[in-house]
């Protein structure tokens, strides 16, 4: 059955969907597809091999089938802000180019009412704040449990989506507390889900080398686990093209659906790659477009069990995004508004784009706009409020 939320029984769908040719001549990839049939997974090693395989059409196709199954032509978006809380950190992950010391000049720590004015001028426009920053040398729990009660005191319709692992971790060190104590008392002060920022690569050589110091590929799936069973729900993000192998990337990817398996507290899956600079990380094998996309269809392809794949703008840029909306993303971040973490790292993603752009560029490779909240429990197909004025040459249109 098929409602905005999706198809709720998208094994069916796939199993009656036609096969593409460029799926249907390529014995490797026919074979994932009759795996994936007959409900099997598609394995780490068959997951390491798709990281190889040549045929980037196959394995876009694959993906594609895997989300149209799912949730047809529709592509989710939300009304969103990100407020970054502070910028000094007391680690200094060597792909960061947010973070600043304590004492350098653009270093700023936001106080509360600080905070709030940055909401206010979107709060009519957005249900939800993404919020993460340093890890703040001062700062406990108290500070974060007075930000997020003034916040829903101020705006109690904006959902608050905030702290990566490695913030929890901290807050949690800063105040003497269990984790499972410091997301008790966080949830209960108005936090209402985790980002799910800071999962770089889950393999402790790759972080060892890119974020000493950072929390272990171990620490990171069980404050995500601890959040899910205290009913919190999170996502999980790859940063990719630094230093890690393909091996790496798809051993990654099967964590992230173990834990899933366990909890399924999972809801969406971001991919991005790391934007480079003269200065970080000179030994990062960047990642190419193609190489973008292919992580978008493998994630679709291996994560099974968790429903969303998004197109993180910010990091991509919108017309990449756009074309990942092809390889099997159903999921576009958002309004946004203002955003620093990226940006401060070189991306180029404008900050501008309303509801009505953004259902342009869904529209643009002909799919549905559906906005949806952060919990992926609300659902509502969006019009556009303006007249689309710009031109386009039919093919732009065709089905
Ligand atoms: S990535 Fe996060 S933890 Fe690492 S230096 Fe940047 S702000 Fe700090």
């Amino acid at each position: 059955m098929s409602t905005l939320a999706g198809i709720s029984d998208w094994q069916t769908e796939f199993k009656r969907s036609k096969v593409p040719f460029s799926i249907s001549s390529d014995a490797f990839l026919s074979k994932c597809h009759t795996l994936i049939c007959n409900d099997q997974r598609i394995s780490l090693e068959l997951g390491i091999q798709l990281f190889n395989h040549n045929n980037l059409s196959g394995i876009f196709a694959l993906a594609n089938l895997i989300k149209n199954s799912r949730y047809g032509n529709y592509v989710y978006f939300n009304e969103n802000l990100h407020v970054n809380t502070t910028n000094i950190c007391v680690l200094a992950c060597r792909f960061c180019a947010f973070r600043k010391g304590p004492r350098h000049s653009e270093a700023y720590s936001l106080n509360v009412k600080e905070y709030l004015e940055q909401i206010k001028p979107f709060a009519n426009r957005i249900d939800e704040v993404h919020s993460v920053g340093g890890l703040h040398p001062e700062w406990t729990i108290e500070h974060y449990e007075e930000l997020y009660r003034e916040s829903k005191k101020s705006f109690p319709n904006i959902m608050i989506k905030s702290l990566t692992a490695v913030e929890i971790k901290h807050i949690a060190n800063r105040s003497e507390l269990s984790i499972e104590d410091t997301l008790i008392r966080l949830s209960d002060a108005g936090l209402d889900s985790l980002p799910g920022g800071g999962a770089e690569i889950l393999v402790d050589s790759v972080r060892n080398r890119i974020c000493h110091g950072k929390e272990s590929s171990d620490e990171y799936l069980n404050i995500h686990k601890i959040a899910h069973n205290l009913d919190i729900s999170t996502n999980c993000t790859m940063l990719f093209g630094t230093v890690e192998t393909l091996e790496e990337r798809a051993i990654h990817l099967d964590k992230l659906r173990m834990l899933q398996d366990e909890t399924n507290g999972f809801q969406c899956f971001v991919p991005y790659p790391f934007l480079p600079d003269k200065s970080r990380l000179p030994e990062a094998q960047l990642a190419s477009l193609n190489e973008i996309l292919r992580v978008i269809a493998i994630s679709r392809i291996m994560l099974d069990n968790i429903p969303h794949i998004k197109a993180y703008r910010m990091n991509l840029g919108s017309k990449v995004a756009s074309l990942a909306l092809l390889a099997g993303a159903d999921d576009i971040d958002g309004t946004v508004n203002h955003e620093e973490i990226m940006h401060e790292a070189g991306s180029m993603a404008r900050l501008d784009t309303d509801s009505d752009e953004l259902s342009r560029l869904i529209e643009s490779v002909d799919s549905i706009p559906i906005k949806r909240n952060t919990l992926y429990t609300e659902f509502s197909r969006y019009q556009r409020k303006l007249n689309d004025h710009s031109r386009r040459l039919p093919i732009s249109h065709q089905p």
